[in-house]
């Protein structure tokens, strides 16, 4: 059997991937809060784990994998959507106004990552329909004394697990309290002690429990619809490195205390993030730019997928116009139409030198390196099956049309620029004639403009220089 090496953040360390249950291997990602569209490094766990899941299937079977990403939707920055929207005049219950911002955006989500080629996971659960295995989690935890309710609250107590607490980013509870920003709150045993169940305000919706009305802290959520979609343990638990600590401490804390086990995943994997001038990119630092800005820009999701992949997920990278414009050059090369002439509909399968360097620590860099390979030697069929499976489009005419398209349209918005200075002589040039009634240099002009495939559209407003499909640039005289 074919194995696969990855980089488990657990022991430090590159291991064999051994899965539990090879007819089953089973993976969580900590999906995204959904209060607004996801900013392009929200879509690097995304495309990294796409890939992964990819490979899975590859090596176990498309049928012998369970893929889990779930949905944020219990957040204050839904609630104050709906209760702006709500004052403006909307109609709905507040509810129905956060369902409906989880809602749209969700939609933006899935509009986006479909654009970026990432396959859906098998199941991505919502936060507020587990709301009733997230209270049985943690009336569980209050009874087996890993958890206390106070004013209202429910916090996990670290100290009932403090040998434990900590080792998935290696650190002691001691250090934590030493070195950590913790929320310190007069009901709390610990300061490190997190919430697990917190009270709602009068104003905003919230779910009846044991402990009065209320909603759940934000780890809960995921042990609790991983336990409920994957198992007690499972595979594979991913995220970007910032959920580490500590949300993945706290994670793994109330999972493995509920379910009495040892471990809650056996590999966890993290992805670095994508940076802006040295900071990661994100939310609050207002240094971000979304997945939808760049396809609206005129993008291919293709490209900005090409670009994302090309970095290996444990290192820092930054989006740059430089590998934009490179990623975009090579995969029209990918997609011409010499390449389009190899298309066969009967083996999808990926080439072995492109899963080679999947299979030791998604080394996608490397797998691109052999289809840069395939390439340049003409072996086209690979090529196209190979980057296939990658989620990148080589053999595709429809692709290659599309960004022959774009270009057009970005050399037609260019000459329509360059052109504007040109319809400004003209105009200055009738003006004078208008005084002189000598009209010779304007028609010169305009025959000069006509002669390199310009249309002149004299309105009241002035003269316009409007490109045809003969333009050619070279035959505009220069001018001072
Ligand atoms: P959030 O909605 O902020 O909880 O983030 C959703 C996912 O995006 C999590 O897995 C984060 O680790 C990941 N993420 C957030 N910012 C970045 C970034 N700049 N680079 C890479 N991953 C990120
Ligand atoms: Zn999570």
């Amino acid at each position: 059997m074919t194995t696969i090496k990855l980089h488990n953040t657990k022991t430090r360390k590159r291991e064999d991937f051994v899965p539990i249950d090879p007819k089953n291997v089973r993976m969580y990602l900590c999906g995204p809060t959904v209060y607004d569209r996801a900013h392009l490094g929200n879509a690097r766990p995304v495309l990294v784990f796409d890939v992964l899941n990819r490979l899975l299937r590859h090596v176990y079977g498309e049928e012998h994998v369970t893929y889990v990403r779930n949905f944020t939707d219990v957040d204050d920055r839904i609630n104050e959507t709906a209760q702006k929207r709500k004052a403006a005049g909307a109609e709905g219950t507040l509810e129905e106004l956060i369902h409906e911002r989880s809602n749209e955006t969700i939609h933006w989500y899935h509009e986006d990552m479909d654009a970026l080629g990432a396959r859906r996971p098998d199941h991505e659960p919502r936060a507020t329909e587990y709301i009733a295995q997230m209270i049985a989690m943690i009336e569980d935890l209050i009874a087996k004394d890993h958890a206390y309710a106070a004013e209202g609250h429910v916090l996990f107590a670290v100290d009932s697990w403090k040998e434990h607490y900590g080792s998935l980013s290696g650190r002691s509870v001691d250090d934590m309290i030493a070195g950590a920003r913790v929320e310190v709150a007069p009901y709390k045993r610990n300061p490190m002690d997190f919430v697990m169940w917190k009270p709602s305000p009068d104003d905003l919706p919230g779910w009846d429990s044991p402990w009065g009305k209320g909603r759940p802290g934000w780890h809960i959520e995921c042990s609790a619809m991983a336990k409920e979609l994957l198992g007690e343990q499972f595979d594979i638990h991913g995220g970007g490195n910032d959920l580490m600590f500590p949300h993945h401490e706290n994670e793994i804390a109330q999972s493995c205390c509920a379910n009495d086990t040892d471990t809650m995943a056996n590999y966890w994997l993290h992805n670095e993030m994508l940076q802006v001038e040295g900071k990661k990119m994100s939310k609050s630092l207002g240094n971000f730019f979304t997945v939808r800005d760049l396809l609206d820009q005129g993008v291919p999701g293709e490209v900005i997928r090409f670009v994302m992949l090309s970095t290996h997920y444990r290192k820092p990278m930054d989006w740059t116009e430089k590998k934009r414009e490179e990623a975009e050059k090579t995969l029209r090369l990918w997609n011409d139409p010499d390449v389009v002439g190899f298309v066969t509909a009967h083996d999808k399968k990926p080439d072995r030198d492109v899963v080679e360097p999947l299979l030791n620590d998604l080394n996608i860099h490397g797998a691109i390196a052999e289809l840069h390979k395939m390439y340049k030697e003409e072996r086209f069929e690979q090529l196209i099956r190979s980057a296939t499976f990658l989620g990148l489009p080589a053999g595709n005419g429809e692709f290659f049309m599309r960004l022959k398209a774009l270009e057009q349209t970005q050399n037609w918005h260019e000459a329509g620029e360059e052109l504007k200075f040109y319809a400004g002589k003209l105009n200055e040039l009738r003006g004078e004639a208008m005084q002189t009634k000598d009209f010779s240099a304007v028609d010169s002009f305009r025959k000069m403009l006509l002669d390199a495939g310009v249309e002149v559209k004299i309105t009241k407003a002035g003269a316009e220089a409007i490109p045809t499909s003969d333009y050619d640039h070279s035959k505009l005289e220069p001018l001072e």
